[in-house]
C-alpha cells in the first residue's frame, strides 16, 4: 500500500471501506407484533371503534379527524402513507382477505414465540409452546445466512425491542449480533449516539419491563446500519402488542402510523447509502394476527380465530414492481427461504425441510 493509500485508508471508517468492498445484496427484516389484517389494509375499524368499551378509544373525534376516510384504501393510508404511496409499489404486498388474498400462520399457536421461531427457520416449530425466554436448538435464516456469507457477527444483526429476541436470533449464543430489550451495546461497537439511544430508553418508560419502546429500536438499528453496513438486519418492534392487549384502539393506529414514519426514514437512509442503494429488499411482516370482533381484537392464541392471519410485503430490486398481488397466497414459514433469495442465495441449499419462498418474491437483481 502506497503513503497516499494508506492515509486514505485511516480517513474512512471501517464500516465506509467494508461497504466499498462489499458488493451483495442486502435485505432488512421488520416485524410489527400483532397488527391484525385488518389495520394493515383497511385502516380505522368500525367493527372495534363503534363502542367505547370495547375500543379504548380515548377521544374518537380526534381519531375520526386522523384515520377516517370513505374507503379501505384511503383509511390504510392514512395510518401509513409512507407504505402505501413509496414502498407498496416498490414490490408485492399479500394477504388482504377483502380480495381473497392469504397469508396463515402455520403453527398451531397463534402467538409470539412460535411466530418468530417459524418466521426464523421457515417451518412450525412444534416445540416452542410458550413466550418463556428459552434458547431453541433449531438454525434460524439469520445465522445460517451469516455462515453461508462468512460474515462477522456485527454485520448479521438484530435489534428487538421484545427483550426474548436474545434467545430466539439463533441456536448458538453469538451466532449472530442481538440487541434486544435494554441490552448495552459492546463499547467497541457502540457510537457516543448509540450510548446516549440507550441511556434514553432506560428513562423513557415502556408498559412492560421486558420491552423498550420502538423509537429506541429503530434509532439504534439505524445507526448499526450507517455505521457497521450490515447485510441483513432485522427490526424486531413490539409497541402495537403491547397497545392492542391494553385496549387502546387509538394508540395501536398511532404506534402503526408512528413506524410508518420510521420506514420513511429507513427507506431514505437506504437509498442515501451506496451500499444500500438498488441493492436492498426490504421484508415487512407479522408474527400473528388476533381476534376480529369487539370483544376480542385484542387478544389472539388458539382458540381466537384471526390469529393465524397475517401479511407480508417484500419491497426491493428482485421484486415486480406490483402493489398489492391477492392472487398469490404465502405462509409464515415461507419468510426464511424468501429472505435467503433475496440476499441472492439458493434457499434449497439449506439443509432440511423448509417452506419454499414465495413464488416471484426475489429473482435475479
Ligand atoms: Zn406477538
Amino acid at each position: 500500500m502506497t503513503r497516499h493509500l494508506a492515509l486514505a485508508a485511516l480517513l474512512l471508517s471501517p464500516s465506509v471501506l467494508a461497504a466499498q468492498a462489499d458488493p451483495g445484496d442486502r435485505v432488512i427484516l421488520i416485524t410489527f407484533d400483532g397488527v391484525r389484517v385488518e389495520e394493515f389494509f383497511g385502516g380505522l375499524d368500525t367493527v372495534v371503534s363503534a363502542r367505547e368499551e370495547d375500543s379504548g378509544i380515548y377521544d374518537l373525534e380526534r381519531l375520526r379527524r386522523d384515520y377516517w376516510r370513505d374507503t379501505p384504501e384511503a383509511r390504510r393510508r392514512a395510518v401509513m402513507p409512507f407504505f402505501w404511496d413509496s414502498l407498496a409499489p416498490r414490490g408485492m404486498v399479500l394477504g388482504n382477505p377483502a380480495r381473497g388474498g392469504a397469508v396463515r400462520i402455520t403453527n398451531a399457536y397463534g402467538f409470539s414465540a412460535p411466530g418468530y421461531q417459524e418466521l426464523l427457520t421457515g417451518r412450525a416449530q412444534p416445540d416452542v409452546t410458550s413466550n418463556d425466554p428459552v434458547r431453541y436448538p433449531h438454525q434460524t435464516v439469520l445465522e445460517y445466512a451469516r455462515d453461508r456469507l462468512g460474515l462477522p457477527a456485527h454485520r448479521v444483526a438484530l435489534f428487538g425491542s421484545w427483550e426474548n429476541f436474545r434467545h430466539y436470533a439463533a441456536s448458538r449464543e453469538g451466532a449472530v449480533f442481538v440487541n434486544a430489550g435494554y441490552d448495552t451495546l459492546p463499547a467497541d461497537l457502540r457510537t457516543p449516539e448509540m450510548r446516549r439511544l440507550t441511556e434514553l430508553e432506560r428513562r423513557a418508560l415502556a408498559l412492560w419491563e421486558g420491552s423498550r419502546l420502538d423509537a429506541f429500536t429503530g434509532a439504534l438499528g439505524l445507526a448499526w446500519l450507517r455505521h457497521h453496513d450490515p447485510r441483513v438486519l432485522y427490526f424486531a418492534f413490539n409497541d402495537t402488542d403491547d397497545l392492542s392487549h391494553s385496549r387502546r384502539y387509538d394508540r395501536v393506529l398511532d404506534a402503526l402510523h408512528a413506524l410508518d414514519g420510521f420506514l420513511a426514514e429507513l427507506w431514505r437512509t437506504v437509498e442515501s447509502l451506496p451500499a444500500y442503494r438498488g441493492r436492498t429488499t426490504l421484508i415487512l411482516t407479522t408474527d400473528h394476527g388476533r381476534g376480529h370482533t369487539p370483544r376480542d381484537w385484542t387478544d389472539h392464541g388458539e382458540g381466537v380465530p384471526g390469529s393465524e392471519s397475517m401479511w407480508l410485503a417484500v419491497i426491493g430490486p428482485r421484486t415486480p414492481d406490483r402493489g398489492e398481488m391477492p392472487g398469490i397466497s404465502a405462509t409464515q414459514a415461507s419468510v426464511a427461504a424468501t429472505l435467503l433469495a433475496c440476499l441472492g442465495l439458493s434457499p434449497e441449499d439449506w439443509a432440511g425441510t423448509h417452506a419454499p419462498p414465495v413464488a416471484g418474491a426475489c429473482g435475479p437483481r
